[in-house]
């Protein structure tokens, strides 16, 4: 990695290297197509997220040993009853995500994409982008993998109304479970979660603040939440952070510019999550951009379920009174298979 672009016009530029630009550079590049990916932090990796990976991620190439824990245990907490889901084997594991972006790095730069940190990307023309230092790097194909915020997704003009606001502390304490607190009275359709890793335990929260709370009720309501369970943990507020998860998708395809993971609203807006659905994006657009004719059923697979969870937020949304109740009683639904493979496959 360095900062120095020496060419000047690449097939693909990709703007961010989080874990939807990497997917993608690394299978551009391994089918011989000149990909450059522009990164604005001198670090890549670092970001705010719990670092909750599921099996499915692991099935995507991840590989194992960059993991912090896994768990073959998630334990759920309801106003109604506590209850745990678990299997034979591991399901869900934590990952730091410094050690993911280096992992990913490397295994793109292996197979020839050029990766620049520290570039900021200021503006977007058809056929090129304009970085911090007002250079122009031309393009066939362009790709926004910059996240939630996306500087792509506002030059090409496509609205964002909804998204669910995250927040965690990352706290000494090694706490042993992973576990899911659902109550719609704290938390509205969002959630509180633990999930510990190797050097560090991530407490935190996240809703869409559309529904039952609003950002400065939910934080205060964690606070109360986390002061009644977690006497003895230090939240400290140098150990918070903070972002938001895009999870408005409305197209990812538009011309010769695509946007993939959170700039494209890919992330989930019933759990949050959102590198699975991020990497998903990444290579089936990558795969797309190599062969026009290729079929992306994989990304027609996570629109479908991304509509599902959404179906189930609208509902809730319309009656928002009684959603705090069906929301309680969600968590009874746990005892059917349908949620327990839904949490195995998709939670986290
Ligand atoms: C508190 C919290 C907890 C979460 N926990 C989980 C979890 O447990 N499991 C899970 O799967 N998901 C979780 N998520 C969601 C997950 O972090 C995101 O969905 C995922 O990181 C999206 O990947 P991405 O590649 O699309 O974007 P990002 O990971 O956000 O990467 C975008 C990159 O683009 C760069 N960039 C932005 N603008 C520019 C620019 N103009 N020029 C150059 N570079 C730019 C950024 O610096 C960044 O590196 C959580 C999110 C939050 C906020």
């Amino acid at each position: 990695m360095s900062k120095k672009i020496t060419v000047k016009k690449y097939d693909v530029i990709i703007i961010g290297a989080g874990p939807a630009g990497l997917s993608a550079a690394k299978i551009l590049a391994e089918n011989g197509k000149t990909v450059l990916v522009l990164e604005k932090n001198k670090v890549i990796g670092p970001k705010v997220c719990a670092g909750g990976l599921t099996t499915k991620d692991f099935k995507l190439g991840i590989n194992k040993k960059i993991a912090d824990k896994f768990f073959s245990k998630v334990v759920l907490h309801t106003p109604l009853f506590d209850d745990e889901i678990k299997d034979d084997k591991p399901f869900v594991a934590t990952v730091d995500r410094g050690r993911l972006g280096k992992r990913m790095v490397k295994e793109a730069e292996k197979v020839g994409a050029e990766i620049k940190i520290d570039v900021e990307v200021k503006d977007i023309k058809n056929a090129f982008v304009e970085i911090a230092d007002g250079k122009k790097i031309y393009y066939k194909y362009l790709i926004g993998a910059d996240g939630s915020n996306s500087l792509v997704r506002k030059i090409l003009n496509i609205k964002k109304e909804t998204q669910m606001i995250a927040f965690h502390y990352k706290v000494a304490e090694r706490l042993p479970d992973i576990e899911l607190f659902f109550n719609a009275e704290l938390f509205g359709a969002g959630y509180a979660w633990i999930f510990p890793h190797k050097d560090f335990t991530s407490i935190g929260c996240g809703a869409d603040i559309r529904f039952l709370v609003d950002a400065q009720q939910l934080e205060e309501n964690f606070k109360k939440w986390a002061r009644e369970n977690y006497p003895k943990v230090q939240f400290k507020v140098d150990d918070r952070e903070a972002w938001y998860i895009n999870y408005d998708y409305r197209g990812h395809e538009f011309g010769n510019k695509f946007l993939v993971g959170d700039a494209a609203g890919f992330a989930s807006g019933l759990t949050g999550e959102g590198m699975y659905f991020a990497m998903i994006s990444g290579i089936e657009i990558a795969k797309k951009i190599i062969d026009p004719e290729y079929n992306q059923s994989k990304l027609k697979e996570i629109i479908a379920l991304k509509k599902k969870h959404e179906d189930i937020l609208n509902l809730m949304e319309k009656n928002k009174v009684l959603s705090q109740i069906e929301y309680n009683l969600l968590g009874l639904a746990q005892k059917s298979r349908l949620l327990d493979s839904l949490l195995i496959e998709e939670f986290c």
